[in-house]
C-alpha cells in the first residue's frame, strides 16, 4: 500500500508498533502498550502474542483498521472507548461513551464494603451505576447478596446489563438515584456520582466521557446533596452509606452525612493518597 504523506512505510507488526508508539509520543503515557493493545483488538490476539509474532506482516484491512484507531488515540480519546473495554477489580468491563470510564480509584469503594459484611443475605443498592463496574463488582464477590444498579440512562443500563449477565443476585433499574425504593429497605447504599465542579479544567481533560456522569454543579456537590438524604430514607436502621467524593470534598461531604443523621462517619484515603471515600451508618432507633 502506499503510506499517506508523513505515514512511514512499515512492513512487519514490529515495525507498525514501533513507528505508531513514537505518534503517541506526549499524548500517552504508555505509547507501546497502547498500540499493542489497539492492535491486539483489531487482530482479536492478546498483548503476550505480539512478543514471539513480531517479525509477521498485517493485511491492509488490519493496517487500515490500526490506524483508525490510532489517528483517534492520537486526538485524545481514552483506549476505553477504542478497544470497548475496561479491566476493574478482577473483571473486563464493556464501557461505551454513555458510560464513565471505571478508574482503579474506585477499588477502594469495593475494598471498604467487602471489609464491612461478610456474605449473609443483604440488599445492597449502586447509585448511578454506569457501566455496572461496582454493583457487578459487589454480586460476583458476595453471591448471597442482591444487588440492584440504578441509571437514568437507558443506554448505560444496557450496558451494565451486558456486563452482569452471567450473574443471577443483581438486578438493574432505570431512575434518578433513590425514587421508587422503599423506605428502611436497603442494607448498603454505594455511589460513585458525578462529583467534579462544573467550573472545573479538569473536565476539558474528560470530554470524552459523558459531563452527565462527571459534573455536578457550581462545588460538585449537588450529586450528594440528593444521595445523603434520599439514602437516608431507604437504608435499614444499622445500614451503611459508601461514597466516593472528590480530592478536595471529603469535609464538606463528611458535614452533609452529619447534619442529615448519620454517624460513624469515617474518611479513607485512595491509592495515591487522596481523600476519596467516606462511609457512614444510618443510626439504630435508641
Ligand atoms: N474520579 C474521576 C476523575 O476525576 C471522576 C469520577 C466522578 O465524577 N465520579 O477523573
Amino acid at each position: 500500500m502506499h503510506p499517506e504523506p508523513g505515514r512511514p512505510m512499515v512492513n512487519n507488526i514490529e515495525q507498525v508498533l514501533a513507528a505508531s508508539k513514537k505518534q503517541l509520543a506526549g499524548i500517552s503515557e504508555s505509547p507501546l502498550l497502547d498500540c499493542q493493545l489497539m492492535l491486539g483488538h483489531i487482530l482479536g490476539k492478546e498483548r503476550e502474542w505480539f512478543y514471539i509474532h513480531g517479525d509477521e506482516g498485517l493485511s491492509e484491512a488490519h493496517l487500515l483498521a490500526f490506524q483508525k484507531l490510532l489517528d483517534r488515540r492520537t486526538l485524545g480519546e481514552p483506549l476505553a472507548y477504542l478497544t470497548g473495554t475496561r479491566s476493574f477489580w478482577n473483571r473486563d468491563f464493556q464501557v461505551t461513551p454513555a458510560t464513565l470510564i471505571p478508574r482503579p480509584d474506585t477499588e477502594l469503594l469495593i475494598e471498604t464494603i467487602l471489609d464491612q459484611r461478610d456474605n449473609a443475605p443483604c440488599n445492597v443498592l449502586d447509585l448511578g451505576t454506569g457501566s455496572g463496574a461496582i454493583a457487578i463488582t459487589l454480586a460476583a464477590e458476595r453471591p448471597d447478596w442482591r444487588v440492584t444498579g440504578v441509571d437514568f440512562s437507558a443506554e448505560a443500563l444496557n450496558t451494565a446489563i451486558t456486563n452482569g449477565r452471567d450473574l443471577s443476585n443483581i438486578e438493574w433499574r432505570q431512575g434518578n438515584w433513590c425514587d421508587g425504593i422503599a423506605s428502611q429497605s436497603v442494607d448498603i447504599i454505594v455511589s460513585n456520582p458525578p462529583y467534579i465542579a462544573e467550573t472545573d479544567p479538569h473536565l476539558l481533560d474528560l470530554e470524552f466521557e459523558p459531563r452527565t456522569a462527571l459534573a455536578a454543579g457550581s462545588d460538585g456537590m449537588d450529586c450528594f446533596r440528593d444521595i445523603v438524604p434520599a439514602s437516608y430514607y431507604c437504608l435499614v436502621p444499622g445500614g451503611l452509606l459508601i461514597l466516593e467524593h472528590g480530592y478536595d470534598q471529603q469535609e464538606a461531604v463528611m458535614a452533609l452525612l452529619s447534619t442529615s443523621g448519620y454517624a460513624d462517619i469515617k474518611a479513607l484515603k485512595d491509592l495515591t493518597g487522596n481523600p476519596r471515600v467516606v462511609l457512614a451508618t444510618k443510626p439504630k432507633a435508641e
